[in-house]
């Protein structure tokens, strides 16, 4: 299994999907055990080199043949999240910017930007993004941009 222990070792031993950190010892035949995903590339075609992303077993199995899912924290005050993979494959491809969630204060705002630019910097290292925070709608907009 060299290839999970480099990409282990390239994810510095964190679960992609939930953040968390990934026991190298752990069997992987368990739940909170090593393994590989094939990352954004998906399934149908084939990994590009570097593509691939540690996780939890039990993590890689839930995402399922459908989109990964990456929570927000729970620590966030954040209106209608945007579902985070989705949006990330999107600016990723497209490009330019998008309102991923409405906060009920600037200062919701300020942390939830936060928060998003360090759990992309590791979910998405090659996606180069900044944040916005915009007032509307007697809310604060969190706006993701593609530099
Ligand atoms: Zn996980």
């Amino acid at each position: 299994m060299s290839n999970l222990n480099e990409v282990g070792e390239r994810d510095a031993w964190r679960c992609w999907l939930c953040d968390e950190p990934v026991d190298p010892d752990a069997s992987v035949n368990s739940d909170r055990g090593p393994s590989v995903d094939l990352g954004a590339a998906g399934k149908s075609k084939k990994p590009a080199a570097g593509s691939e992303r540690l996780a939890h077993r039990a993590c890689n199995t839930r995402k399922g043949a459908v989109t990964p899912v990456v929570p927000w924290s729970p620590d966030l005050f954040v209106v209608d999240p945007a579902p985070i993979v989705p949006t990330v494959e999107r600016l990723g491809r497209k490009r330019g910017r998008e309102v991923v969630a409405r906060c009920p204060s600037r200062a919701d705002a300020d942390q939830a930007a936060a928060w998003l630019v360090d759990r992309l910097s590791r979910l998405a290292p090659d996606l180069a993004v900044t944040t916005d925070v915009e007032p509307g709608g007697g809310q604060f907009l969190l706006v993701l941009r593609t530099a």
